[in-house]
C-alpha cells in the first residue's frame, strides 16, 4: 500500500540537526519545495537586496534577523505558485512571535517535526560544514565529503565555510536556538503538531524517521 504523508510541514531543529540535508530527499520525494529562510536570506545578500544588507550584520553574529523582515520574506515566498500544494519550512519559524504571524496570515502547518541531536554533534557537524555557493548543497569535510575537494558534487560551483560556522559563532547560534526557538517545542507540543525524531545515527535512519513522523 503506498503511504500518504502530510506535505505542510516545519522542520524544527537545532542549526547543525540536518534539516536542510534532510529536505533534500523529502523534496524529491514529495514534490514540494523546501523554503529555508536562512538560504532564501543568503540568495538575498549573494544579490545585493535591501533585505540582504539589513540582514547580513544580524546573520555573521549569528543572531537572529527580526521577525518583521522575515515574515515579509516567507509570506511572498509562499505565494508562489510553487507552494500551492504544501512545504517543507526549514528554519522557520524560530521565534514564538514567527509561529504566531503563521496563524495570523492562516499559514497552514499540518505536522513540526523535531530532529534532535545533542549539542558535540552539532558543533561537530556545523565546524566542518562546507556549502556550494551556487546551488546551496551541503557537506562535510570528514561525514560528506565532496568527490573532489572545494568543487560541489552536484553542480561543480565552489563550496566554502559559511562565515557563522566559525567556533564562536557556533555558540552564539545554539545559544539563540535555545532561547529563542526550543520554546516552539512546546508550542507545537500544546497544539498535538510535534513529532519528535532522532537526527543521529545514520542519515538514511533519519529519514525514515522523519517518514514515519508525517504518515497520515
Ligand atoms: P540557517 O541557514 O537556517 O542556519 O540561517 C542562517 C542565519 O539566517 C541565522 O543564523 C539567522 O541569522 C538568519 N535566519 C534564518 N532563518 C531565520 C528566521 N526564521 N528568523 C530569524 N533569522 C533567521
Amino acid at each position: 500500500m503506498a503511504m500518504s504523508y502530510t506535505r505542510k510541514l516545519i522542520l524544527l531543529g537545532p542549526p547543525g540537526a540536518g534539516k536542510g540535508t534532510q529536505s533534500e530527499r523529502l523534496v524529491e520525494q514529495l514534490g514540494i519545495p523546501q523554503i529555508s529562510t536562512g538560504d532564501l536570506l543568503r540568495a538575498n545578500r549573494k544579490a545585493g537586496t535591501k533585505l540582504g544588507k539589513k540582514a547580513q550584520g544580524y546573520m555573521d553574529a549569528g543572531e537572529l534577523v527580526p521577525d518583521d523582515l522575515i515574515i515579509a520574506m516567507v509570506k511572498e515566498r509562499l505565494a508562489q505558485t510553487d507552494a500551492q500544494r504544501g512545504y517543507i519550512l526549514d528554519g522557520f519559524p524560530r521565534t514564538t512571535a514567527q509561529a504566531e504571524a503563521m496563524v495570523e496570515n492562516d499559514i497552514v502547518v499540518e505536522r513540526v517535526v523535531n530532529l534532535e541531536v545533542p549539542k558535540e554533534a552539532l558543533v561537530e557537524r556545523l565546524s566542518g560544514r562546507r556549502i556550494c555557493r551556487e546551488c546551496g548543497a551541503s557537506f562535510h569535510v570528514a561525514f560528506k565529503p565532496t568527490r573532489k575537494e572545494g568543487v560541489c558534487d552536484r553542480c561543480e560551483g565552489e563550496t566554502y565555510q559559511r562565515a557563522d560556522d566559525s567556533p564562536a559563532v557556533i555558540e552564539n547560534r545554539l545559544d539563540n536556538f535555545a532561547a529563542q526557538t526550543a520554546p516552539l517545542i512546546a508550542f507545537y507540543g500544546e497544539r498535538g503538531l510535534l513529532q519528535n525524531v532522532s537526527g543521529e545515527g545514520e542519515m538514511s535512519d533519519v529519514y525514515q524517521g522523519i517518514l514515519d513522523a508525517l504518515t497520515v
